[in-house]
């Protein structure tokens, strides 16, 4: 990795930081979900950097891939992920919080589980793990406070505009034993009172360009133009598109997505409809070691 991207993690990284620091400030419960990603763009925006995808706010058993649109009026409630990414040149950090907004604080032993796991899991990169054994560390410590890891989510491999590049990370003791080899990634354990795995739902109004290429309406054309430029394929969100171009955005967008050339990306629910909570943290390793760029 060379030193000016180093730089770039790193820059990201503490952007990230600041940016959790005011969300955990700023989310009360009811609190509406557009508010909250507006406000978290916005102060992305004054940080001098732009989001590496939608700001994720989920609830209860949507595990990740939830971003409210202008028309949405969800409000903040009981266990929200709140999933954040920075990028600096195209590259990225990636971290994520969970909240409990309930009066009776019932999702408390949730949410302390997918931190200890993260942290169990962050403890030993410098003893040069196998996959195996990271995934071990974030098994056992969701498993042994009774709640079970969702197998079929993992963290990730990072890359210059690329979210999810190369290996995945698991969640759970696979018999991957590979190390990890010099770059950035993020860890991302969830844990959950349900089965422990999670299926593809309705739209995240989150959307990534797969290809672009020329469409007939003036619109769908402005919209291309217009994501391509600010975040080549990484994922963008709808709602920042209707602020931007206004009723004819959803017209524009399907045709975008009929044309091939946009992804949906749906909504990942737990499959047994439990709450899930999230911890996150990104990491590079070079030839100096590990940094944990957002913590
Ligand atoms: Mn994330
Ligand atoms: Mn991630």
């Amino acid at each position: 990795m060379e030193e000016k991207e180093i730089k770039d993690y790193k820059q990201a990284g503490e952007i990230a930081k600041k940016v959790i620091a005011y969300a955990k400030e700023l989310i009360k419960p009811n609190m509406p979900l557009l508010e909250i990603a507006q406000k978290i763009h916005k102060k992305i925006n004054e940080l001098g950097a732009e989001p590496a995808f939608p700001v994720n706010l989920s609830i209860n058993e949507i595990a990740a891939h939830y971003h409210p649109t202008l028309e949405d009026d969800t409000k903040a409630s009981g266990l929200l992920k709140v999933d954040i990414g920075i990028h600096i040149n195209g590259f990225i950090a990636d971290t994520a919080f969970s909240l409990d907004l309930t009066s009776d604080n019932k999702y408390k032993e949730l949410i302390k589980a997918s931190e200890q796991a993260l942290e169990n899991s962050l403890k030993i990169l410098n003893k040069n793990p196998t996959l195996h054994q990271i995934g071990e560390a974030i098994q056992e410590s969701i498993e042994s406070k009774g709640f079970s890891p969702i197998v079929n989510l993992s963290g990730h491999e990072l890359a210059q505009y690329k979210v999810h590049a190369g290996i995945t990370i698991p969640n759970y003791a696979n018999n991957n034993e590979n190390k990890i080899e010099k770059g950035a990634y993020a860890i991302e354990p969830f844990a959950t009172t349900g089965q422990g795995q999670v299926y593809e739902g309705g739209t995240s109004n989150i959307y990534s360009v797969i290809k672009p290429k020329n469409t007939r309406s003036p619109i769908s054309r402005k919209i291309l133009d217009y994501v391509w430029e600010k975040y080549q394929t990484l994922p963008f969100s709808l709602r920042e598109i209707q602020e931007k171009f206004g009723p004819m955005t959803r017209l524009g967008i399907k045709e975008l997505e009929q044309a091939g050339v946009l992804h949906n990306f749906p909504q990942l629910i737990e499959k047994s409809h439990k709450p899930v909570s999230q911890a996150e943290h990104t990491f590079i390793k070079t030839n100096k070691g590990i940094i944990i760029t957002t913590q």
